[in-house]
């Protein structure tokens, strides 16, 4: 992909854990790359098929300048978000932060911290049999789509199924989001505790009845093999109430274990009966 490169802006600010940084302040150096493809701005000469620079500069000094940070990772992942939030066609934004002035008592250049923030798409099962699950579900999707980490959000129609696992318990109404979102998948597994339990989400009996469970089926085509997270989700490929969804949403995604499309696991699915 293309790349737009800004070096060593030079911001006066005052981030830092020390009071005398905050009130002194001291030069920072912010370097930036947008990855985007500029080939149609290259090829039609035309700045509204690419990002102005100009502005992304005045952009990040006003996020260095209007906040006050302890940490230059803070200011970093400012400076980021705020980049990928403002300009669409950007996909990645790598930032980093210089502070040559820092109070080390040591002779040294410049300390830094260099981050890289990018959209990614994530499969989200949606979930619920207790309550008003219509409103549970509504409700989280609602949190989704106006959280500052997402955007794109699609959903698909809610379907009502028979509970799976632990059976003697109340139809599941479920469904799935498909979005971008610039969290990692560990942050977004993270947002997705906080919105189950503000839906007053329990967990007392394993696959028992749940006001709201949020699933992450998909990202990207990583393959997460960790302690509290595994993705593609282990299970999807057995359950009909997750391929339905998915395969309303993203019928051509190749699963990247299984190796064949969403589509095709559906099938296979009924097929098995
Ligand atoms: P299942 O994951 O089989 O559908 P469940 O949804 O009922 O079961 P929970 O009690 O909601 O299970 O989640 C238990 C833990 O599973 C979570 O705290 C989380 O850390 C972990 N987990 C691992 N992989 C995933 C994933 N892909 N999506 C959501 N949670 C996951
Ligand atoms: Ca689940
Ligand atoms: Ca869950």
């Amino acid at each position: 992909m293309d790349k737009i490169c800004i070096d060593d802006l030079k911001i006066f600010a005052r981030h830092g854990v020390f009071e005398h940084e905050n009130t002194n302040g001291q030069d920072f150096y912010v370097s930036a790359q947008l990855w985007l493809d500029t080939e149609s701005a290259g090829m039609t000469d035309d700045l509204e098929k690419s990002v102005d620079y100009g502005a992304v500069c005045g952009l990040i000094g006003k996020v260095m300048t209007e906040n006050t940070f302890k940490l230059i990772e803070s200011a970093a992942q400012a400076v980021a978000e705020a980049i990928l939030t403002a300009y669409p066609l950007v996909r990645q934004a790598d930032v980093e932060v210089r502070k040559p002035h820092a109070p080390i008592p040591m002779d040294f250049r410049s300390v830094s911290v260099k981050i890289s923030r990018s959209w990614h798409k994530a499969l989200i099962a949606l979930g619920s049999n207790i309550g008003d699950s219509r409103t549970y579900i509504s409700d989280a999707v609602e949190k989704l789509r106006s959280s500052k980490y997402i955007r794109e959000v699609k959903q698909s129609d809610l379907i009502v199924t028979k509970p799976y696992g632990y059976t003697d318990q109340d139809d599941f109404l479920n469904g799935a989001v498909l979005c971008e979102t610039f969290l990692s998948p560990h942050g977004l597994l993270d947002l997705m505790h906080c919105i189950e339990n503000e839906a007053d989400r329990k967990r007392e009996i394993h696959w028992g009845p749940r006001t709201l469970d949020l699933d992450l089926i998909f990202y990207d085509k990583e393959v997460i093999d960790t302690p509290d997270l595994t993705v593609p989700h282990p299970d999807m490929q057995n359950r009909d109430f997750v391929l339905r969804p998915a395969a309303e949403l993203m019928p051509n995604y190749i699963h990247p274990v299984l190796g064949i499309s969403v589509a095709e696991l559906l099938r296979k699915l009924k097929e098995n009966g």
